[in-house]
C-alpha cells in the first residue's frame, strides 16, 4: 500500500480567507508532507485560494466535497468534475453520508457521480458507511458492501483499481464516537475482498480510508489497524495545529 492519506473534510467552513489564513499557519507549522498524503477537501468556492496557498507544495492535494453527475446544465447551485478540476481539484468525495442524509444522495447518484469524476480525470473517494439502526441490526457489512459496489457500478476495473474508500460509520461522524480499531479492520478487510472479487489484484491498490470523529489521540491506533490506509477528519481538521497533529501521526 502506499503512504498513509491524512484527508480533511472541511464541509460548510473556511471561505477564501479564512482558507488562506489556515493553510499560511498549517504549512508554518511544517508537518511531514512529504512520506505521506495530505489532501483538503475545502468549500468549493475556497478550491482555487487552496490550490495557489499550496502552489510551491504539489504534494498537497485538493479536493471537491461534491459534484453533480453531468458535466453542465440547468442544475442552480451545483458544480461539476470538470469545474472543480478546473478550479485544481485531484480527488472528489462521493456519497458522504451527510449528503445522502441531509440531500437524498442515494447509492444510484452515487455511481453516476463517480463516472462523471472518473471522465474529468479526478479520483473519486467513495464514502460508505452504516447508520446506528443499521449497525445494531447487523446489517454493517451489508450496508457497506452495497453502497461500495453500487458506487462504483459505472467505473471501468482501471478507475476502480486507481479510486480511493472510505469507511465511515455514520453514527461516529460528529458524535465523539469512534470505531473501535479491531471492528474498522472487519469492515475494510471486507471492502479490500469484495474489490478483490470485482478487479482482482488491482484492488490492493485502493486506500481504504476511515473516518468518524477521528483526533489527535484516536488517529495512530486507527491507522495501525489492519487495513486501514489513512484517515477521512471532519471536526479535528478544523483547527491548524490540531491537524498538523494528526498529519505527523
Ligand atoms: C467527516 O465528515 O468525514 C468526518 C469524519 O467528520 P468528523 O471527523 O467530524 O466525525
Amino acid at each position: 500500500m502506499k503512504t498513509p492519506i491524512f484527508a480533511a473534510n472541511w464541509k460548510m467552513h473556511f471561505g477564501p480567507q479564512e482558507t488562506r489564513a489556515f493553510l499560511t499557519r498549517f504549512l508554518a507549522l511544517g508537518p511531514p508532507t512529504h512520506d505521506r498524503t495530505v489532501i483538503f477537501f475545502p468549500p468549493a468556492v475556497s478550491i482555487a485560494v487552496a490550490g495557489f496557498a499550496l502552489r510551491e507544495h504539489p504534494e498537497i492535494l485538493v479536493g471537491v466535497q461534491s459534484v453533480h453527475w453531468e458535466d453542465k446544465g440547468a442544475f442552480t447551485g451545483e458544480v461539476s468534475a470538470v469545474m472543480a478540476r478546473d478550479s485544481g481539484a485531484k480527488v472528489a468525495l462521493v456519497g458522504h453520508s451527510e449528503r445522502r442524509q441531509l440531500f437524498g444522495v442515494t447509492d444510484e447518484m452515487t455511481a453516476r457521480q463517480c463516472a462523471a469524476v472518473g471522465r474529468a480525470g479526478l479520483v473519486p473517494m467513495l464514502c460508505v458507511g452504516e447508520r446506528l439502526d443499521e449497525r445494531d441490526r447487523g446489517a454493517t457489512l451489508p450496508v457497506v458492501l452495497r453502497q461500495l459496489k453500487t458506487g462504483v457500478s459505472r467505473l471501468s476495473p482501471a478507475q476502480i483499481a486507481s479510486m480511493a474508500v472510505a469507511y465511515e460509520p455514520v453514527w461516529a461522524i460528529g458524535t465523539g464516537r469512534t470505531a473501535r480499531p479491531e471492528d474498522a479492520s472487519v469492515v475494510h478487510t471486507a471492502v479490500r475482498r469484495a474489490l478483490r472479487d470485482m478487479i482482482g489484484g488491482g484492488a490492493d491498490s485502493v486506500p481504504i480510508l476511515y473516518g468518524g470523529s477521528v483526533n489527535v489521540e484516536t488517529a495512530p491506533s486507527l491507522l495501525a489497524a489492519a487495513e486501514v490506509n489513512g484517515l477521512l477528519v471532519g471536526g479535528a481538521s478544523l483547527d491548524p495545529d490540531a491537524w498538523a497533529r494528526i498529519v505527523c501521526t
